[in-house]
């Protein structure tokens, strides 16, 4: 972001959180390091919390986050700023959005916002109507299983799969009868034709009339990360067509944002620091009953981007689980290139046959346990393994099925950021596939050439750092509560800042300690062009003692000395470049003056 484009040097933009407005108590009662901590694995680290950034790719640890100051900075890519600045930067979206959003992370009560436009106001109804429809859609589903003849029938399919009435109050599965309009006389009157319609458990005909979607089902609901009900999968009970029907997208419900059984995997994600990733719902739930919390499903066999992102705030260590089938395959290599461009460790769980089946995990915990489904998933193989063991079952015989290997595996190398790794991967390839090392390092440094590059540092913002004694005012001016106001007049009316690499930083503080209310660092830091906000929150990173009025003091008069010294010299080139008689007199009085005021210091 620029700043350098802002008028005066404190012009409040928009994002700042106005002192008393909601924006103000939220960021007041927020904890960063909570709110953060939601995204990034956070390490205590002296007084600051560090973790890698989330902003840029990065092997080692150059985010930090200042408890005290409520701030965060990379020391890397340089981006930083407040609780609001991560959440609009992580979640991309815009300040109103990104205080409601840590407003509800930290269970603070967000107040209707009285300017909403129409249109906007329309659409919050329309999704809490939407939301309330699928609660109590849940419950009707629940009681068609529990209560009616043809909710028996499906209790004895689930039973079947193992699904005892503990795993079905525990997951909410219900039951869609087959009627075909059920719900719907549920439904009527109490919600408009065109709400039915919009909420994906209603379908329309050709002719325009109403209908359920769902129909002999057995009903699984899906829920957001924060446990509201979104959607319904549904399987079918019979041998009806399509064996799986799940919602359409709807104003509440985008398949390639939700993952199913996040609301309740995210604590043991985030304890774990891993998750296993399955197919379907049935897997999920299979994992989740055999003791293993931290599972996910991607409800269906395409991983999305944002799925992913999702994912990456609670862990960045996934196994993969799909199915051994042919879309299994194709769905685990995809989603293994999508998690290693997002910076995931992979590993890869393929389940043994069960004698001629093919065993997800569903069937794999039924037949063979909990116990051997834990054992398998401690032993599953860095991706890397099970890649290559996808390219042994290739016909490596001739040198163009060897080829033909190599190439199915060259897109994954060329994802792999680290040189080390990438090497170790190159040795392995040539010792399994038997394929000529110092051709295959050749391909392979080509291929790593062509990898999208990491974002660097722009060098053009990394300019000379600070002089200790300007970092240690600059803290001073920003900590200090007790003479803040006292060091600001000084710097202000000896004007002993001006010319500094850190003009700019002094400038703003300067101005913020006269006007004598509490400093908000984020706020100076908004205000300062990017190259001077990255050394401000550098100086506020670092760790420092407590200033005096007396350390104060004689930093200023060291400044004083060094404004002297400046000058001297600058007096000195003038006298050197041999002015005409009036200037060279005045200079040489100057001298003068500013050699009695050295020797005064
Ligand atoms: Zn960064």
């Amino acid at each position: 972001m620029d700043f350098r484009e802002s008028g005066s040097r404190l012009s409040r933009t928009p994002k700042m959180a106005e002192a008393g407005s909601f924006a103000d108590r939220v960021k007041q009662q927020a904890d960063i390091v909570r709110v953060i901590g939601e995204y990034v694995r956070l390490k205590k680290s002296g007084q600051n919390f560090t973790g890698l950034c989330p902003f840029h790719g990065e092997k080692t640890p150059s985010f930090a986050v200042h408890p005290v100051k409520q701030i965060f900075h990379c020391f890397g890519c340089g981006k930083g700023g407040d609780v609001f600045t991560f959440v609009m930067e992580m979640e991309k979206c815009p300040f109103p959005e990104a205080v409601r959003v840590v407003a509800e992370k930290c269970g603070i009560a967000v107040p209707t916002p009285k300017e909403r436009t129409p249109e906007e106001r329309k659409e919050n109804q329309q999704r809490a109507a939407l939301i309330e429809m699928h609660r109590e859609a849940q419950s009707f589903f629940v009681k068609q299983l529990e209560m009616t003849a043809e909710g028996r029938a499906a209790r004895a399919y689930l039973e079947d799969r193992g699904l005892d009435a503990e795993a079905i109050a525990r997951f909410g599965i219900g039951y869609a009868p087959a009627g075909g309009d059920v719900l719907l006389r549920f439904f009527k009157g109490k919600y408009a034709e065109k709400l039915l319609g919009e909420s994906g458990l209603i379908s329309r005909d050709q002719s325009g009339r109403l209908f359920d979607r769902f129909r002999r089902r057995i009903t699984f609901p899906i829920a957001n990360e924060s446990g509201k009900i979104v959607a319904f999968g549904c399987r079918a009970l019979g041998d009806d067509q399509p064996k799986y029907l799940n919602s359409p997208e709807t104003p509440i419900y985008s398949k390639s944002n939700v993952l199913y059984h996040m609301d309740r995997a995210k604590e043991g994600i985030r304890r774990s620091d891993f998750a296993i990733l399955v197919e379907g719902y049935m897997d999920a739930i299979a994992v989740a009953r055999a003791g293993i919390s931290n599972v996910v499903a991607s409800c269906g066999t395409s991983l999305a981007e944002p799925q992913i992102k999702l994912l990456g705030r609670f862990t960045k260590r996934v196994i993969v689980n799909y199915d051994p089938d042919a879309a299994g395959q194709a769905a685990t290599e995809r989603s293994i290139s999508l998690l290693l461009e997002n910076d995931f460790e992979v590993k890869v769980l393929a389940l043994p046959a069960i004698g001629d089946q093919k065993a997800d995990p569903d069937l794999y915990i039924r037949e063979k346990g909990a116990e051997a489904y834990i054992k398998a998933l401690r032993e599953s193989p860095p991706y890397v393994d099970y890649l290559i063991g996808r390219a042994r079952q290739m016909d490596l015989t001739s040198g163009e099925g060897k080829l033909r290997a190599v190439n199915f595996l060259l897109p994954y190398v060329q994802k792999i950021p680290n040189r080390i790794l990438r090497s170790e991967w190159a040795t392995r390839i040539s010792q399994q596939l038997r394929v000529d090392e110092p051709v295959l390092r050749a391909a392979l440094t080509k291929a790593a050439a062509e990898r999208r590059s990491e974002v660097k540092t722009r060098p053009e913002l990394v300019g000379k750092p600070a002089k200790p004694i300007e970092r240690r005012l600059i803290r001073m001016l920003v900590e200090a509560e007790g003479f803040r106001q006292e060091l600001a007049k000084r710097l202000q009316e000896s004007a002993l800042y001006h010319g500094l690499e850190t003009e700019k930083i002094f400038g703003a503080l300067v101005v913020a300690g006269l006007s004598g209310q509490a400093l908000q660092a984020t706020e100076i830091g908004a205000s300062l062009p990017e190259r001077e906000r990255r050394m401000f929150f550098e100086i506020l990173f670092e760790e420092a003692h407590e200033g005096t009025w007396e350390e104060a003091e004689s930093c200023l008069e060291a400044l004083r000395e060094k404004q002297v010294e400046r000058e001297l010299a600058q007096v000195q080139r003038e006298i050197e470049s041999n002015p005409t008689g009036e200037a060279m007199r005045g200079l040489l009085a100057r001298k003068q003056e500013l050699l009695k005021k050295r020797a005064a210091g």
